[in-house]
């Protein structure tokens, strides 16, 4: 199709947005293996579920069969406040590499946010709110998801608790006020307001905190109090559904113009964005209609597809989390302090984990300084300054980019730019001034975490 033909930006009507989501799990052989309660290694039942989180999100949690499911009006029509967000195609980019390669977007940042978390924020406030809820509790990391949070939970008036992991807690004050203008309660951790919060303080005096630590404080106090539960920003199976807007939406604009993608290539933290994006296309892989590269990008200096060991994990520090069955480097692993490009977590959703060990994706590592050079070359191309965490997917659509200039291939890449970096100056300093480094941890160091694993057996 020829460059007059497909627009910078494709966008959709409101009518062609996503009337259901789509659940992957429907359409694979090897479900992903069910969250499990710690003590007993019995699969997590929905009452036990109920307990943490909302009664509808521990349905769509629990539910591999359900193809498609409705998308609430409530949900929809907030949707339309910011979505549908635009498919972009680097046509500047292809030109500043000298590529025969087709190179797409699609941008998740233009929201307050700033990420694509907002798609599984409202959601989840919507379902707190039909409970009758007062309000819900989670931990952020570098503040994307607590602020998604607060934004849902100021929308529907529920009560919003944030665990701010303490070092971004103190990197990001206006983070931190963003979400406070939300009307959230914003508390660093790990904190004395809990008792977890305590133990970790006690053992690790000092300690500047991690997304572990922070789960389990928010998942001690929304079961201890009542009215409340806790919603994850990541991971589970029900976010992958809510975000499975992003590909729904990518493929249709892409169908619009018969266009079929070659690589879809995504960053994973926990998998959220990039279970999303792919969720159509793998769809149709699985069901054996087409077949796309899938490319899951993250970083090395927090390897968990490419490095971790596919087993029953914990999700938190503390340990009081169900257990998933995921690849992971070991709940106690903390990646090294001059990591600075996000992408922490030390597992990985369960559905993607089963995807990646049943060969249906790939998953490759970036360090961090080549990451940032390729944040740099696309800020500087196509305007938009991205997130640290997208500049993962973007290093490797780049390369993917770059070997089509060798072979002359003219492949279709797609990678999903999941947000704006706004709030990522102080890497952007480190990086500008040429000070940072990269870190990649021994394989004694991963074996060390992962001698930790549960024992199940
Ligand atoms: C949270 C976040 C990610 C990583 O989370 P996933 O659940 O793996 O998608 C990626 N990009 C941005 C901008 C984020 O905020």
């Amino acid at each position: 199709m020829s460059k007059q033909e497909v627009p910078y930006k494709i966008y959709l009507t409101e009518d062609e947005m996503p009337k259901a989501w789509y659940n992957l799990r429907a359409d694979m052989k090897n479900k992903p293996a069910p969250l499990m309660n710690p003590g007993t290694h019995k699969p997590m039942t929905a009452e036990e579920l109920g307990q943490v989180f909302c009664a509808e999100l521990v349905q769509q949690e629990l539910d591999d069969t359900t193809p498609f499911i409705e998308i609430p009006d409530e949900i929809r029509n907030f949707y339309k406040m910011y979505r549908p967000s635009p498919l972009v195609r680097a046509y500047c980019l292809e030109e500043k590499l000298q590529t025969p390669a087709k190179i797409y977007y699609k941008f998740e940042g233009n929201n307050t946010s700033g990420s694509h978390k907002l798609n599984s924020a409202i959601a989840q406030a919507y379902y707190a709110k039909k409970q009758g809820l007062k309000g819900v509790t989670t931990e952020t990391g570098a503040g994307q998801w607590g602020t998604a949070l607060s934004m849902a939970c100021a929308y529907f008036g529920l009560d919003c608790k944030v665990f701010m992991v303490k070092v971004s807690y103190e990197q990001k004050p206006f983070r931190r006020e963003v979400m406070r203008t939300y009307g959230a309660s914003v508390v660093p951790s790990p904190s004395e307001t809990t008792e977890v919060g305590k133990k970790i303080l006690a053992e690790h005096p000092g300690t500047t905190g991690s997304l572990g630590c922070a789960i389990s404080e928010a998942v001690e106090v929304a079961v201890k109090n009542p009215g409340y539960r806790y919603v994850l920003g990541s991971v589970l199976n029900q976010v992958l559904l809510h975000q499975s807007v992003i590909g729904l939406e990518a493929k249709t604009a892409l169908d619009k113009y018969g266009i079929k993608p070659d690589i879809v290539i995504g960053c994973a933290g926990g998998g959220s964005n990039l279970g999303g994006l792919i969720a159509p296309f793998m769809g149709e892989k699985l069901r054996g209609e087409a077949d796309y590269r899938i490319i899951a990008v993250e970083p090395a200096s927090c390897p968990s597809f490419t490095r971790g060991t596919f087993a029953y994990d914990f999700c938190d520090t503390g340990m009081i989390c169900p257990l998933a069955k995921m690849y992971t480097l070991g709940s106690s692993f903390i990646p090294s302090a001059n990591h600075a490009g996000g992408l922490r977590f030390h597992g990985m959703s369960t559905t993607l984990s089963q995807l990646y060990h049943d060969g249906y994706m790939e998953a490759t590592s970036v360090e961090q300084t080549s990451v940032f050079e390729a944040a740099e070359q696309f800020a500087r191309i196509e305007g938009i300054l991205p997130a640290p965490e997208s500049s993962h997917a973007i290093r490797v659509a780049i390369d993917e980019a770059l070997k089509c200039k060798e072979t002359g291939e003219e492949k279709t890449i797609v990678f999903g730019l999941t947000g704006t970096g706004y709030f990522d100056l102080v890497a952007y300093q480190k990086y500008n001034d040429g000070e940072m480094s990269d870190y990649i941890p021994s394989d004694e160091e991963i074996a060390a975490s992962v001698a930790k694993l549960p024992k199940i057996d």
